[in-house]
């Protein structure tokens, strides 16, 4: 079962992303532990790759035995220690806070072993600023999967500052071993992906805003016109529409360049609480069954 150097993974963080991440290691052949920090979340994460694994083998995609041994090889714990004693690989994916993921990241280097390479899944918090936290920063990198993680084939790859050449080499192979594609990106703000999308979709608001269209014409331009599979008005209300000003602010301060300035019409929607469909509101609104 040994995969290169890795062989047991730590998952922290059940959530959307923690729980797809689980699976697809789980699924390759990896004895994982993922951890949250209440038994209601890692049953809720248990649960829901439980779903998808079966989803999989409804659409033959895995056969159950497959499914029965993935199953065989996930753990759970509410305490972070665990799932990071013995891990040759701990993927952090906890919630978007630069101070949660720092003091994550200082238990983290206490408890895992001296070789244990230690990821982040975030979206547009610096690897540099996390690694900065340890005393490993050559062991430290940013593995961005994609939601839903068991259907999406890209993992950007994110290099810190420190990151060691070891280091990204044994993460690209680890991403292709999960059945996925990796992608190497150097540690500046949003990456590649969010610093490419997130401008078009401020942009499409920018364009709403000042009546250029309706949000319709709007989506349907990108969608037609450009063989999207949505308008970027759609797939912020997706994202989250507090997750997309956030991920702007970020560009915005980063880089500190006023083109990357979030649209005054995002800001307000956010204020009054339409964040896209998990408040059944954003650009469009949603039934709470849709
Ligand atoms: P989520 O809210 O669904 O899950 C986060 C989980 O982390 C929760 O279950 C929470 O209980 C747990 N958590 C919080 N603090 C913790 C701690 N100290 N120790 C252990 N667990 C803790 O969030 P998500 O959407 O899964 O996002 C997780 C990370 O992945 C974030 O950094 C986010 O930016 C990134 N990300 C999200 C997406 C997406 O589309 N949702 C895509 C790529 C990357």
């Amino acid at each position: 079962m040994t995969k290169g150097n890795i062989m047991k993974v730590g998952i922290i963080g059940a959530g959307t992303m923690g729980n797809g991440i689980a699976q697809v290691f789980a699924v390759a052949g990896y004895n994982v532990v993922m951890q949250d920090i209440g038994t209601v979340q890692t049953e809720r994460g248990i649960s829901m790759i439980g779903k998808s694994l079966g989803k999989l083998v409804e659409k033959g995609k895995l056969s159950s035995d497959e499914r029965d041994a993935a199953l065989a090889r996930l753990q759970t714990t509410t305490v972070l220690e665990q799932a990071a004693t013995d891990a040759d690989l701990v993927v952090e994916a906890v919630f978007e806070d630069l101070q949660v993921k720092r003091d994550t990241f200082q238990r983290l280097d206490a408890a895992a072993p001296p070789h244990a390479i230690l990821a982040s899944n975030t979206s547009s918090i610096s690897i540099t600023e996390i690694a900065a936290a340890t005393k490993r920063p050559a062991q430290v990198i940013g593995m961005h999967f994609f939601n839903p993680v068991p259907l999406m084939s890209l993992v950007e790859i994110i290099r810190g500052i420190a990151t060691s050449d070891e280091t990204y080499k044994v993460i690209e192979e680890t991403a292709k071993a999960v059945g996925k594609v990796p992608v190497e990106v150097n540690d500046y703000p949003g990456f590649i992906s969010n610093r490419v999308l997130m401008p078009m979709i401020n942009e499409a608001v920018f364009c709403l805003m000042e009546g250029v269209a309706s949000k319709e014409a709007i989506d349907t331009v990108m969608k037609l016109g450009m063989n999207h599979p949505m308008g970027p008005l759609t797939l912020a209300d997706y994202i989250g529409l507090d997750v997309c000003l956030n991920i702007l602010e970020v560009l915005h301060s980063g880089l500190g360049d006023p083109k990357y300035r979030p649209c005054p019409l995002l800001r307000k929607m956010v204020q009054a609480g339409y964040l896209g469909r998990k408040s059944g509101r954003g650009f469009y609104e949603y039934s709470a069954n849709a």
